[in-house]
């Protein structure tokens, strides 16, 4: 039944309810108090003139007077008036209002005990089991005699209420005014405990919160805010983690993906020398008598394979040592200009069909604090790259900016450029473009793989694309602090 109510209400119709019922409550509580107090006190006054009519009757009485002539005498402004007259052991000698004389000792009736213990004494209480009615009853003890007077008694709320009507009148308005008043306080925070709680049950089902939303002006919508951005931001750095949790594992298996396949590639990358140089001296050895032609020239490409192998190894050796170690890779400052120059002068030694001119636009001296080995290594694989795919006449390696915090660099050819739907596999290892190409002029498909590492290990980033004017043009940027 409670929970019915509590289901069909809202709580701000509860609120409002129960704030109703205690003011009511209140002002029934200020009416019972008053009528109790308004009934004693005309309990008190009748008491008073009954109690004077006791004392005169008591004295006529004692003179000898026949109670009757008495009550005769009275001009009856107590209209129903019963008169009672007893000895002062209770035993009644007179009652105006019986035929015949109870035989009953009334020293019992409480009245009248009073009246023996303290002189005078009241009592309200019923009559009678047919009239129902209250009779006020009061006694007084003589020196011979009790008299005992009782009129009907009744005083209903209506004239407890005429007597104060106006505080009464005062009170309803007030409590009125209060309930109004209560009507609109209770909504407002029924609104703001209606809204809290509609979120706590958003929050209880996982739903995403950003805003706290509209809440009424007080001190409890501001709560309510307070507690609700506070969620939505827990909830967010919560998502955030998880994100960055998700990113972090899929970094962590793409690594291991990457490292599966790069064993694999080495495994295959490594048995076609192997294979080959093992073909070559298994002939050799098998024919003894292979004449001097043969002979040299199956162990010059014995060698040549011998070689390949080296360099991969090489480029093995670096891309590991970059995967694996990058932090113990030692830094110290690199004149960039130097490096140039090195490869400017390296090309010199190729041979002329592949020897391309270096032109270089540096037009000051670039420091940096990074690995001397994997910097010459950059400019050394883009320029043998150049020099072995591009077909081109020249090189250009031009300082783009440079700043305190970071240099850029463009390394470009005039060749014929590479197709565009290489052009976002370049960076990848053993990505090659034409495999029987790069063999052929040593390539290991590792070049442009540790050119990307080393930059990124010197805190830069590096972006391939054709010229418009054709070639191949990389730029790329280096940390001056490595
Ligand atoms: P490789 O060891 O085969 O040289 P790289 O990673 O250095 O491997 O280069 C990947 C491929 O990109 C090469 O096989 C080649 O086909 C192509 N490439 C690299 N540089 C150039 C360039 N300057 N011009 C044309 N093609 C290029």
């Amino acid at each position: 039944m409670v929970t019915a109510l509590k289901n069909r209400l809202s709580y701000h119709r509860r609120l409002f309810l129960l704030l109703l019922a205690f003011s009511w409550t209140l002002v029934a509580c200020f009416v019972l108090f008053q009528y109790g107090r308004e009934k004693h006190f005309k309990a008190e006054q009748l008491n008073a003139r009954l109690q004077l009519l006791n004392l005169r009757m008591l004295d006529a009485v004692d003179e000898g007077t026949p109670p009757e002539a008495f009550i005769a005498r009275q001009n009856n402004d107590f209209g129903d008036l019963r008169v009672t007259v007893m000895d002062r052991n209770g035993s009644v000698l007179f009652d105006n209002s019986l035929d015949s004389l109870p035989a009953s000792n009334h020293l019992d009736r409480p009245e009248v005990a009073e009246a023996v213990a303290r002189g005078t004494g009241y009592t309200i209480r019923r009559h009678s089991e047919s009239t129902h009615r209250n009779y006020f009853y009061s006694a007084m003890l003589g020196e011979e005699h009790i008299v005992r007077t009782a009129v009907p008694y009744s005083l209903p709320l209506s004239e407890v209420l005429a007597a104060d009507r106006e505080f009464l009148w005062f009170m309803l308005g007030v409590t009125l005014l209060m309930s109004v008043a209560g009507y609109f306080a209770t909504r407002r925070l029924g609104q703001n405990i209606t809204r809290l709680n509609e979120f706590a049950q958003r929050a209880e089902r996982g739903e995403r919160i950003d805003t706290p939303g509209a809440f009424p002006h007080d001190e409890l919508g501001e709560i309510s805010s307070h507690i609700i951005r506070l969620y939505a931001r827990l909830q967010k750095t919560t998502a955030d983690r998880d994100r960055e949790h998700a990113l972090a594992l899929h970094e962590e298996q793409e690594k291991i993906r990457i490292k599966k396949q790069l064993t694999n590639n080495i495994n295959h990358e490594l048995k076609t020398p192997v294979a080959a140089i093992q073909g070559y001296l298994e002939t050799l050895l098998a024919n003894p008598g292979l004449n001097a032609e043969k002979r040299t020239d199956f162990l010059e490409k014995s060698a040549a394979q011998t070689g390949r192998l080296r360099s991969l190894l090489a480029d093995i050796s670096t891309m590991t040592r970059m995967d694996e170690a990058s932090e113990l890779i030692r830094k110290e400052p690199v004149v960039l200009n130097d490096l140039i120059a090195e490869t400017a002068a390296d090309m010199e030694l190729k041979p002329a069909e592949q020897r391309l001119r270096v032109n270089v636009d540096f037009p000051r001296q670039v420091e940096v604090v990074g690995s001397p080995s994997l910097l010459a290594s950059v400019f050394r694989n883009l320029a043998d790259n150049a020099a072995a795919y591009s077909g081109g006449r020249d090189i250009f390696i031009r300082l783009v900016d440079d700043t305190p915090e970071e240099c850029t660099i463009l390394f470009a050819d005039n060749g014929i450029g590479i197709g565009e739907e290489h052009l976002p596999h370049i960076f990848e290892r053993f990505y090659r473009i034409d495999k029987g190409r790069s063999r052929k002029q040593g390539g290991t498909g590792l070049g442009l793989a540790i050119v990307k590492n080393a930059v990124a290990i010197h805190g830069g980033t590096i972006t391939a694309r054709n010229r418009d004017r054709g070639g191949l043009e990389f730029v790329f940027t280096l940390k001056k602090q490595g």
